[in-house]
């Protein structure tokens, strides 16, 4: 049957490289990438006209901020390509860069402000704080009252969302892409090779690869692969005023105002304004699937649900009281549990990809376009992508737990974001047996990937929850306790941010050595191995645990089961290794000080004396009487070992370990404790300082690549990292620190310029310092070495050290 392109009549191709289902402002980004990139065999399909879900009515908005600096890189990417979006495609955007300024009326929200500008300072953005005066002058129609500062970002802006959409989509047909209009696809049907079948209403395409940026359909066009996409559509309000002649009449276009208290966002329109609401009373829309049948429409207006907002908008800008409402928008948009997008390949399924949940598509869809293109095209995407990812949620995002948090997101759009805080919603969801264990001693748990963990234990007569701050918090000497316990006696605590794989058959060992970095050990040891990918970025921080001639266990990161399951997928030979992730069947629990052998020796059923069991070394035993399979090693740096059982097992495990300890000192200890102990052992942590933007070379997991060995992936780009070393390292510094320490991203300086930033960091309880890892140029290095580091706008000096704080020569730990 014949479909329309471009005013023509014509028929589907019955073969197409890439189908895109989907012809919003995503889609036809990411259709105008792929063709840049060089593939020009390429298919959009739309069931109505192009901007027909959430992208027509959108408010055209358009800015940097981001809480992940990544993302924010590629804001900033979508922001620039707009101007070369025109030229090549001929089609106006609309464009307006206005600047933009977020209001401050609290020292907290200050602290936030002074942290976001602390980051654009490395990242090269331009942006910067201002006083109320400043703010006036820039919009004269804002009342500053109770404002203490603003951050003024000069790229902010808006754009008219229907030129975009077809500026890509202009320029993707002219480098030689396709677009159906008027064309649904119904089903989708996976075949022998990796190709799908992608069945419309006009006939049958089949496709190399499938691109889901169905937008509000997402969900539905997920399930005819059979996948639930962790998303959910929010109702979602603006309105526009009648002209007004404090608008009109300013010499030049008002700037954008996000006032965060209000819960609201403004902008010029024309003659009048536009301000659009995040409100509290939020409405989650579709909460059963989207129809097919919905199409070009608003829904009907509530006013009332940002009544309170709108009151507040009232006192901030006096001349909206005065004024009519011409109209009331009120659409649907998708978001992610966390608001970022779902951006990739997505597990379980061969060469069907996401680029969906895109809640700010003329701040995001470039970016989104541009890395799904890359990952496509050239395997990986050319930056670190985590935080957009598609396999950063996993199967524990239940339908209504996704939808939980989703409001959650809505909600907090204008929050503070603390780096210390927990949210609440959708929890608890999985714990682990040892749950009720830790509660009745007072555990305050955070949650990661679903999972609850205790960050530390409130002593007696404290509340069982961590403030939210920027500074030190209410946790800061009961974290000290835990730290010392450890250092001093012995610590007990629950490894739960572990994912476990257990990698069986007579190609184990042979595919190991092709996936990991390092060579896989003997028979009862453990090695450290980074996972790369083919461009040498560190995609996994492993240690793997040998327990037979065809058995291993992998121990990573908890919150990347879906990253790596869906790696080892990607490159599982057709027979001979089965992977199994067993990360909530196998519980672990550590035991980390210089009395855990003494613990150990007096519970377990084999010798574990220092010549028969040592450091770097697995054995699989009995402890009392749970089976257990104990590495000997722990991420505190101290003596240690690291205990798994079958799930079932865990809470006799914790009692055995409990009673034989008592009089050794042995006191439970959190997640906090853990990472503060590990920053006196310079150890990096995942995501922090081990993660796809970073190499071996870069970070000291050199030192884990076994170059002996001839083929591995990434081999070739850690050799030529190796022989031409990389300009930056990661090194780490003690900070004069003051009332607040870093928690990551703020800005190293040397001689008054910026030379690096901060990875990580905190107070180490044990040695009593504050610490920061971080990069900084190569020739930098040096002990001693003087620089500065930015903690909430205060410059405080920093003193780089390359010995560990803490047993700088491993004697205690290796002991
Ligand atoms: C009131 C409101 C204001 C907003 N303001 C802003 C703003 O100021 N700035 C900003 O950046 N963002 C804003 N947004 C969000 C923005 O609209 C979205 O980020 C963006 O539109 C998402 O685009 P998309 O391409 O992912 O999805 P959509 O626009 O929903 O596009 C999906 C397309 O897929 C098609 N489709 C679905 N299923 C099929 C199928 N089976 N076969 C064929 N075609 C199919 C649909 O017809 C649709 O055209 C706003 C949203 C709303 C509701």
């Amino acid at each position: 049957m014949k479909t329309r392109i471009g005013g023509a009549d014509v028929d589907l191709k019955s073969h197409a490289r890439v189908v895109v289902i989907g012809g919003g402002v995503v889609g036809c980004s990411v259709l105008y990438h792929l063709t840049k990139l060089g593939w020009t065999d390429v298919v959009l399909i739309e069931r109505s006209e192009l901007t027909s879900g959430s992208t027509w009515h959108a408010a055209g908005g358009f800015h940097t901020l981001n809480a992940d600096t990544n993302m924010a890189a590629l804001q900033g990417y979508t922001i620039r390509l707009y101007k070369e979006l025109e030229e090549i495609s001929g089609q106006a955007c609309g464009l307006h860069h206005v600047g933009g300024l977020t209001l401050a009326d609290s020292p907290e929200r200050l602290d936030f402000l002074k942290a976001e500008r602390a980051k654009h300072r490395y990242m090269g953005l331009e942006t910067e704080i201002v006083g109320p005066e400043e703010i006036r002058k820039l919009s004269p129609i804002t009342d500053t009252d109770g404002v203490l500062a603003a951050l003024y970002d000069p790229l902010d802006g808006h754009l008219d969302p229907y030129g975009t959409t077809h500026a890509y989509a202009r320029a993707a047909r002219r480098n030689g892409a396709e677009i159906h209009l008027h064309t649904k696809v119904e089903s989708l049907a996976a075949k022998a090779k990796g190709e799908w079948d992608v069945v419309t209403d006009k006939g049958t395409i089949t496709a190399g690869h499938v691109v889901n940026a169905a937008g509000l359909w997402a969900r539905e066009v997920g399930r005819m692969a059979g996948v639930e996409l962790p998303l959910h559509p929010m109702e979602h309000q603006y309105l526009i005023t009648d002209d007004i002649p404090e608008v009109y009449e300013h010499h030049t276009e008002l700037p954008h105002v996000m006032d965060p208290t209000g819960e609201s966002y403004l902008r010029q329109e024309g003659r009048g304004l536009v301000i659009g609401f995040y409100e509290q009373d939020c409405t989650p829309w579709a909460t059963g699937g989207t129809s097919w049948d919905f199409g070009h429409e608003l829904l009907p207006n509530d006013l009332d649900r940002v009544g309170e907002s709108l009151e507040f908008a009232f006192r901030r800008y006096p001349v909206l009281a005065r004024a009519g409402i011409k109209q009331i928008i009120n659409g649907p948009f998708t978001f992610a549990p966390d608001g970022n997008p779902l951006v990739g390949p997505v597990p379980g399924l061969r060469n069907y990809w996401s680029a969906c949940a895109v809640m700010a598509g003329f701040s995001q869809g470039g970016g989104v376009g541009l890395s799904l293109a890359e990952w496509m095209v050239e395997g990986e995407p050319s930056r670190d992508i985590f935080a957009m990812d598609v396999a950063r949620f996993g199967d524990y995002c239940t339908r209504p737990y996704t939808r939980e948090k989703v409001r959650e997101n809505y909600q907090r759009r204008f929050a503070i974001s603390y780096p210390n805080e927990e949210l609440p919603a959708g929890r608890p969801l999985y714990t682990t047996p040892a749950y009720g264990i830790w509660k009745a001693q007072r555990a305050v748990f955070g949650s990661g990937y679903g999972l609850e963990h205790v960050n530390y234990f409130a002593p007696e007569g404290e509340p069982l929850f961590e403030t939210p701050t920027f500074r030190r918090s209410n946790a800061f000497a009961a974290v000290a306790e835990e730290c010392r316990a450890v250092r001093e006696a012995v610590g007990i605590n629950e490894v739960h941010n572990f994912g476990k794989y257990e990698v069986t058959g007579p190609g184990a060992e042979d595919w190991l050595n092709r996936i990991m970095a390092n060579r896989m050990p003997r028979e009862g040891k453990l090695v450290l191995s980074p996972m790369l990918s083919p461009a040498g970025r560190i995609i996994g921080d492993f240690t793997i645990a040998r327990l037979g001639p065809e058995r291993f266990q992998l121990v990573a990161a908890y919150a990347a089961q879906a990253h790596h399951m869906r790696w080892f997928q990607q490159h599982m030979p057709d027979s001979g290794v089965a992977v199994r992730n067993v990360s909530l069947d196998r519980l672990g629990l550590q035991i980390a000080g210089p009395n855990a052998r003494k613990l150990l020796e007096r519970v377990a059923d084999i010798d574990v004396s220092k010549e028969a069991f040592p450091f770097l070394s697995v054995r699989e035993m009995n402890i009392g009487m749970v089976p257990a399979i104990v590495s000997r090693v722990t991420f505190s740096g101290d003596l240690g070992y690291e205990i798994f059982t079958p799930a079932a097992f865990q809470a006799a495990l914790y009692e055995t370990l409990a009673e034989a300890g008592r009089d050794l000192g042995l006191k439970p200890f959190g997640m906090r404790a853990m990472m503060s102990l590990r920053l006196e052992k310079s150890f990096g942590a995942w995501l922090r300082e081990f993660k796809p933007e970073y190499t071996p070379a870069e970070t000291g997991l050199e030192r884990f690549v076994s170059f002996q060995k001839e083929d591995f992936i990434g081999r070739e780009a850690a050799q030529r990292e190796r022989d031409n070393p990389p300009a930056r390292q990661l090194t780490t510094f003690v900070v004069d620190a003051d009332d607040a320490d870093v928690w990551g991203d703020e800005p190293i300086y040397r001689d008054g310029k910026i030379v690096g930033y901060v990875t990580s960091g905190g107070y180490a309880h044990y040695v009593r310092k504050s610490v920061a890892l971080g990069f900084v140029p190569r020739e930098m290095v040096e002990d001693g070495a003087g620089f500065e580091i930015e903690i909430l706008g205060d410059l405080r000096p920093a003193t780089l050290t390359t010995v560990p704080l803490y047993d700088p020569d491993g004697t205690r730990m290796r002991g």
